[in-house]
């Protein structure tokens, strides 16, 4: 595709836009939706809505048969007016669309990016405070979208009561831009709701699968690790296909790797929980893997071993430092290149007594 100055196209495009072709699932999807729509349609015009003019409908009308014309000759989803492929998120979210993100109007340009202004402000107010406390407890997180709006989902729950269980979660939606950040304000309504009915977290996490299956059209999913922060310095960690978390000690890093498959790709899944024990001073590290494939000039990905290296050699430093330190580093890495995807980094720290905290 061209590329183009138009703001709105840049801000939308977070980096690397699904240019894949359409898949059967996603193409069975758009015609169910355009046929549905075909027939709502004609339900207005046979009723004739005097409100509404017949020729409006009339032509929406057509532009919904012109769409399924498409996609019986294979001409569905290409740009009329660059021929490259439409982004597919937009497509899945209006059908109608015939324009890729390089070649709208600026009327639409502009619509687009008021849009997007409103659902990024929507979303960081979705954003827990970035220093928590609790008991021994420090956390601190980073979250550093690659556009306007992030797909990766961050929450800390403090519990109703002073002495229970901190809850955290960290996650990473498939895909980018504005349709992996409106899955991540559901993920965040759904854990909001269901951290307070008092499941286990392995029930917690089979019954947020569930409901998120059955709530998001096929081929939507989402990593996620979350747990809860006991006041004895016990954590339990569940983990939905996520990346490793890991915990910082003294003598060197330990690994807690995923024990079950992403949400929302199999309404049945189940989820074992692991319990570690942190020791005064260690910190627990989650991360998204806009940080570990974070690329230098080279191409070549950050990873998670250098990750892990950069975080132990701060064993024992407050968390705000300890994440400073590791997205300096990423940032340092990929050396002013664009960042091609949201980045979330947070730590969980066991504080030593009388350790200081100035920024909490
Ligand atoms: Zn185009």
């Amino acid at each position: 595709m061209p590329n183009s100055d138009g703001s709105a196209a840049r801000l939308a495009q977070s980096p690397e836009t699904d240019k894949r072709e359409m898949s059967d699932i996603d193409e069975t999807y758009i015609r169910e939706q355009l046929e549905k729509r075909r027939e709502e349609l004609k339900a207005v015009v046979s009723t004739s809505a005097p409100a509404i003019p017949a020729a409006y409908l009339l032509g929406l009308l057509s532009d919904v048969d012109s769409a399924l014309h498409r996609l019986e000759d294979g001409t569905y989803g290409i740009c009329t007016e660059c021929h490259d492929t439409v982004e597919k998120d937009r497509l899945l979210a209006d059908p109608l669309v015939q324009l890729c993100l390089d070649h709208l109007t600026n009327d639409e340009q502009r619509a687009l990016e008021r849009d997007l202004e409103l659902a990024a402000r929507v979303q960081r107010g979705l954003l827990p405070q970035t220093d928590i406390q609790h008991g021994d407890w420090r956390v601190h997180y980073q979250y550093k979208p690659a556009g306007m709006v992030s797909g990766d989902y961050c929450d800390l729950i403090p519990p109703a009561s002073g002495d229970g269980d901190l809850f955290f979660l960290l996650g990473d939606v498939a895909g980018k831009g504005v349709a992996a950040s409106l899955l991540m304000t559901h993920l965040h309504a759904m854990f909001r709701s269901l951290a307070g009915v008092g499941l286990t977290l392995d029930k917690l996490l089979e019954t947020a699968n569930s409901v998120f299956c059955r709530s998001t059209i096929a081929g939507q999913y989402a990593t996620l690790v979350c747990g809860r922060a006991r006041q004895d310095g016990e954590i339990e960690i569940g983990s939905a296909g996520h990346l490793a978390a890991l915990i910082i000690g003294r003598n060197g890093v330990r690994q807690v790797d995923s024990t079950g498959v992403p949400l929302g790709m199999f309404a049945t899944s189940r989820y074992t929980i692991q319990n570690v024990r942190m020791e005064l001073g260690e910190s627990l590290v989650l991360y998204t893997d806009g940080i570990s494939e974070a690329v230098n000039a080279s191409g070549v990905e950050y990873g998670a071993a250098r990750l892990s290296s950069v975080a132990s050699e701060r064993y024992g430093a407050v968390p705000r430092e300890l994440a400073a330190a590791c997205m300096k580093d990423v940032q340092a890495y990929s050396n002013g290149g664009k960042q091609r995807d949201d980045q979330t980094l947070m730590v969980i720290h066991r504080a030593k007594p009388g350790q200081i905290f100035l920024d909490n």
